[in-house]
């Protein structure tokens, strides 16, 4: 049976934090009610338009899906169940905030075959918290934390985030260390990004100007520090029995997300909810980002076709769709080269073979030799992966291998 992974987006959250731009923002019970019941539709209708494909992942992000009423995700998932073969197998995470977990909603996610947590630490500094506008604390996000583990969950990611207003690698090390004392199979570091329209924006958009020309900023960290703070998580994490198997992800052996590996490989998969991404037959679909008119068109959903400008013609799409772009074959070789040299593995030759029917050599004979002379990247017979150098300039990397 054909295999697939499923996404499924939650967009609301308690509170809106200061740096986010995340499809997400708070919502009253009626809206997340009619939400919740055209993602039942949704998934319904993919039923059968997929019908025969087997889930072999299941994630449901957001936004905050543990803030919802676990009736929710009980109705969501007995959906999923009752629409697709789901591999025996499977990896079925959940995204939690700290503060929104209970023991009767972690009971309820065990009993539905979620076995894989993700919790939103970012930091274990409360005033860093307050700062980035979060509803938690570090000591609500320790009792969550057990709670989990009394709950019988195994396996945990604990997310963080770097590069915060006045960070420094000392700084950064208290936060890293209570993460890994507490042992989660997994973490997640991820520097903070100012994104405009965001209120972090206002408040530290000169300081983006500033590093941007190269002048020492007054809050953020330079790019100096900023580097050195990716070095010592390296360094401490590593040193902690956790590898390091994508630019910002670490993990206890056998417990790498298989997820999000998937995105990396270009696997298939199906994205649901509002403004959720897809990849099928090689193209990219995102869905209506509008809350009123996703609810409104999963009434509704039909097999539509848009024209795609890119390859001039029309491909298969559906009234969910804002947007579909189907893939030419030159922009599906650049992802499966810049997704897949995130990882530290690299990229498999045969692999590429078996997609293009083409040698990744005879494609990129050029790139890879100025890389490797560069000792940004590593050629196998088999493989090719990132040097830890190529892995910090994977920007510049990336950009040798568009066509
Ligand atoms: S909890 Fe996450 S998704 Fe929600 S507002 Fe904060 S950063 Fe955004």
């Amino acid at each position: 049976m054909k295999e697939m992974e499923l996404y499924i987006h939650i967009p609301f959250c308690m509170k809106k934090c200061n740096y986010c731009d995340f499809l997400s923002a708070p919502a009253d019970e009626k809206s997340q009610s009619a939400y919740m019941e055209g993602l039942n539709r949704e998934i319904a209708y993919y039923g059968k338009a997929q019908k025969g494909r087997e889930l072999s992942t299941i994630y449901i992000g957001g936004g905050t899906p543990s803030w919802m009423q676990e009736s929710y995700i009980e109705s969501l998932m007995e959906e999923v169940y009752r629409q697709f073969p789901v591999r025996k197998d499977a990896e079925i995470t959940i995204e939690c905030n700290p503060g929104t977990l209970t023991r009767s909603k972690l009971e309820c996610y065990r009993q539905l075959g979620v076995n894989r947590l993700s919790i939103g630490l970012q930091s274990a500094d409360n005033e860093e918290l307050k700062l980035l506008g979060r509803i938690h604390t570090y000591e609500i996000f320790l009792r969550n934390y057990e709670l989990a583990r009394e709950c019988g969950f195994s396996n945990i990611n604990v997310d963080l985030m770097d590069s915060l207003p006045g960070h420094t690698p000392e700084k950064f090390f208290e936060t890293l260390k209570r993460a890994v004392s507490l042992g989660p199979e997994h973490i997640s570091c991820y520097s903070l990004m100012i994104e405009e329209g965001t209120p972090f924006y206002d408040r530290y958009k000169f300081d983006m100007v500033k590093l941007r020309a190269g002048i020492e900023p007054e809050e953020l960290p330079s790019e100096d520090t900023a580097f050195q703070i990716g070095k010592m998580t390296q360094d401490v994490l590593e040193k902690s029995g956790y590898a390091r198997y994508e630019i910002s992800n670490y993990a206890k052996k056998g417990y790498e997300g298989r997820h999000n590996i998937g995105y990396w490989q270009r696997r298939e998969y199906l994205g649901v909810g509002l403004g959720a991404s897809s990849l099928l037959e090689e193209t990219r679909y995102s869905n209506l980002r509008g809350l009123k008119e996703y609810i409104e068109a999963s009434y509704y959903i039909e097999g539509r076709t848009m024209y795609d400008g890119h390859l001039g013609r029309q491909i298969r799409c559906t009234s969910l769709h804002e947007q579909a772009d189907g893939l030419s074959r030159q922009a599906q070789m650049e992802e499966f080269m810049f997704l897949g040299l995130r990882m530290t593995e690299g990229i498999e030759k045969g692999r590429f073979y078996q997609a293009f029917g083409y040698s990744v050599n005879f494609v990129y004979q050029e790139a890879i030799d100025r890389l490797t002379e560069q000792e940004l990247l590593v050629e196998t017979p088999v493989r090719l992966y990132l040097t830890e150098r190529g892995m910090d300039l994977n920007n510049y990397v990336v950009r040798q291998f568009l066509l």
